[in-house]
């Protein structure tokens, strides 16, 4: 199965689900937080017409005319907890210098807000494959199956270039109280970039029927694919969730 399957297999889970468009809904920033030395969050007062499912995304924006682009963030938060939050990597953008100063109290406005089709599939045990930033997802997704009880299989591989990452008090806190939760960590600064023999090692105790899902820059999300489809992983097994804006990022997994 090529990679050209895999986008296929996506695109029509992709269409069971709609986009909800043409909003203005505003948002209430009441916290930032610092979540690693390059990742911030902002966590948001939940508005009650945002139903959402862990890996679904948002549009944002400020509203203000110096910003009528916003930009596209994945729901950090769960659908269980109380707030929203985005997670995002410091940026040199005037859109994200102006969102690294985002203070409580001021308003954003959600634009739109959807799925890409990167949905659990509560039947399947599942691996769960980040870098960087692209932990957001898999923290909803994970918060979700913590609060909901639930005891799907998850085996989290979590590349980021340094070792301070992202959630993880709270995902080693959930490894702890959790049987059905494993999570490797890699630090590409001193380990290097997950290799395809690797990968295949570090799965090689997981369920034959697992699902792997793939999430963060653009050129990672290629590289773990390609490592997938020689381990002959079939297109339907895989989900991926390529995060544009950073296809130049010089620290994929920062
Ligand atoms: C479905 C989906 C979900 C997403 N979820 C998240 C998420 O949860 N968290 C998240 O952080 N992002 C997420 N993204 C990506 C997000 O939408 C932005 O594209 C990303 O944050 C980049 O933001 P930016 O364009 O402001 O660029 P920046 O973050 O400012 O920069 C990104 C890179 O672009 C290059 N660049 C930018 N400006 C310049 C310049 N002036 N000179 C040279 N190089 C430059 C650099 O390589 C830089 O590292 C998601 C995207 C999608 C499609």
């Amino acid at each position: 199965m090529n990679k050209h399957q895999v986008a296929e297999t996506r695109t029509s889970i992709a269409t069971e689900r709609s986009t909800v468009s043409d909003l203005n809904f505003e948002l209430r920033i009441i916290e930032r937080r610092t979540e690693s030395a390059d990742c911030l969050s902002l966590l948001f007062a939940r508005h009650p017409e945002v139903v959402y499912s862990p890996g679904d995304w948002m549009d944002i924006r400020f509203p203000t005319p110096e910003f009528p682009v916003g930009r596209t963030y994945s729901f950090a938060s769960s659908p269980t907890e109380p707030d929203l939050r985005i997670t995002f990597k410091r940026g040199m953008t005037p859109f994200k210098l102006r969102l690294a100063e985002a203070e409580p109290s001021e308003t954003m406005l959600i634009t739109q807000y959807g799925s890409n089709g990167f949905l659990l599939d509560p039947s399947r045990p599942a691996v769960f494959i980040a870098g960087g930033v692209g932990i957001t997802p898999f923290r909803s997704m994970l918060k979700s199956l913590v609060d909901t009880s639930s005891c799907l299989p998850v085996h989290l591989i979590y590349q980021n270039r340094r070792p301070d990452f992202p959630f993880r008090a709270e995902l080693d806190q959930w490894v702890a109280e959790h049987r059905w939760l494993s999570v490797h960590y890699q630090t590409t600064e001193t380990m290097g970039r997950l290799t395809c023999a690797e990968l295949s090692r570090l799965v090689r105790s997981t369920a034959p029927e697992r699902k792997f899902y793939v999430a963060g820059p653009p050129p990672m999300v290629d590289a773990i694919v390609a490592h997938l489809v020689q381990l002959e992983t079939d297109g339907e097994s895989i989900l991926t969730d390529a995060f544009t804006g950073y296809e130049d990022e010089p620290n994929w997994y920062a």
